[in-house]
């Protein structure tokens, strides 16, 4: 049977045509074979926002293909264990993975710059770099080499410092200090005395409770409380300056994203835009409820950075950002475009968002 009569015959079928047709997409919708994926994710399974975010993420893709693409969502350890993600994307073992690219640094360095960039970007303007500054075509070209598609699926905003069991009042502070910090973030500390450790999130309580780490940062009030970090240290520090904003990613097996239609990679593409709305505000309205539980029902103590810690840190990440992007052609090309980028929008940030917040904060 020829394309052609393929095509007739499945528009016969195809409730959703009309529809479809309208939006310039091709008619296939309905035409095809179930598709099973499993998603496995770096979270624990169901976590608030990022574990429940990777489930509405598989049911919006459901929704869009309308049951099409059915995908079974695996928490960390389940399949793989939470850092074995982007291998087991890559081989195929899952066809997509729900992680954040930071976690993969040991593949190639400018997959950080994908996730987080201590004083880097906020969440909007990152979304800004992704969708209209040339981030995603370069983020394609990164992951192409690995066999790999990825598209932003959610985004924490700007998060906590982290939980200290002692004060930071100076850089000497630092000097010993076991933390858990990944990404650029933890290398700037490293160079600032810390040991610096790489967890999942699944392990971070228990080495706090433990005393194995001195300090952690995970992501902010509404996630760093369904950990029960408060019970672990007292002191909570802001701002979190080595995440100002953390982009997760929804990473698809190249080969598997390239077998879809036209129309099913779009509903894949705009379901993970959908994500990242729908967690930015999750995060705004449940942070402020929790921030308030964990002062005032659990005495948790907030702490905002010295301002020479916070000087030196923006100091270290400049140099640790440049040293990185000059180890390698593809790292530079990445960090360039970010760096420009972000230097465009300061402009524009200062008498606009910024402007705004300070405008606010003196009739508050
Ligand atoms: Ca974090």
């Amino acid at each position: 049977m020829g394309k052609k009569l393929n095509r007739r015959h499945f528009l016969k079928k195809a409730t959703f045509a009309t529809t479809a047709g309208t939006l310039g997409f091709p008619l296939l919708l309905n035409a095809k074979e179930k598709i099973q994926w499993k998603m496995v994710t770096t979270w624990p399974k169901n976590f608030p926002a990022l574990g429940t975010g990777a489930n509405l993420l598989a049911k919006n893709i459901e929704a869009l293909t309308q049951g099409q693409i059915k995908i079974k969502v695996y928490g960390a350890g389940e399949l793989v264990p939470a850092l074995g993600v982007f291998d087991a994307v890559k081989k195929g073992t899952a066809q997509m993975g729900h992680g954040a690219a930071y976690y993969w640094k040991g593949k190639h360095e400018a997959t950080q710059i994908f996730a987080a960039v201590p004083f880097g970007m906020n969440a909007l303007e990152m979304n800004a770099w992704i969708h209209h500054g040339g981030g995603q075509k370069l983020w394609d070209e990164l992951y192409s080499g690995f066999g790999l598609k990825a598209f932003p699926a959610g985004n924490t905003g700007v998060q906590m410092g982290g939980w200290f069991k002692k004060d930071i009042n100076s850089i000497s502070d630092y000097k010993g200090l076991k933390m858990r910090m990944p990404g650029l973030g933890g290398e700037v500390i490293r160079r600032m005395g810390a040991t610096v450790v790489t967890l999942p999130g699944g392990e971070i309580f228990q080495s706090l409770k433990s005393g194995a780490i001195d300090a952690t940062e995970w992501v902010g009030p509404y996630n760093d409380l369904a950990f029960g970090l408060h019970k672990a240290a007292k002191t909570y520090y802001w701002p979190g300056w080595h995440e100002p904003t953390a982009m997760l990613e929804a990473m698809i097996n190249k080969q598997a994203f390239e077998n879809l239609s036209p129309a099913l990679q779009k509903a894949v593409e705009l379901a993970c835009q959908a994500s990242t709305t729908h967690m930015m505000a999750e995060y705004t309205a449940r942070n402020a409820i929790a921030l308030q539980t964990l002062v005032k029902k659990h005495g948790v103590q907030l702490k905002k950075f010295p301002d020479s810690v916070l000087k030196l840190a923006g100091k270290t990440s400049q140099s640790v950002l440049s040293e990185i992007a000059s180890k390698d052609p593809m790292t530079q090309k990445i960090y360039k475009s970010y760096l420009s980028f972000k230097k465009q929008l300061g402009p524009w940030d200062e008498i606009s968002e910024r402007g705004y917040s300070l405008a606010r904060s003196l009739t508050s």
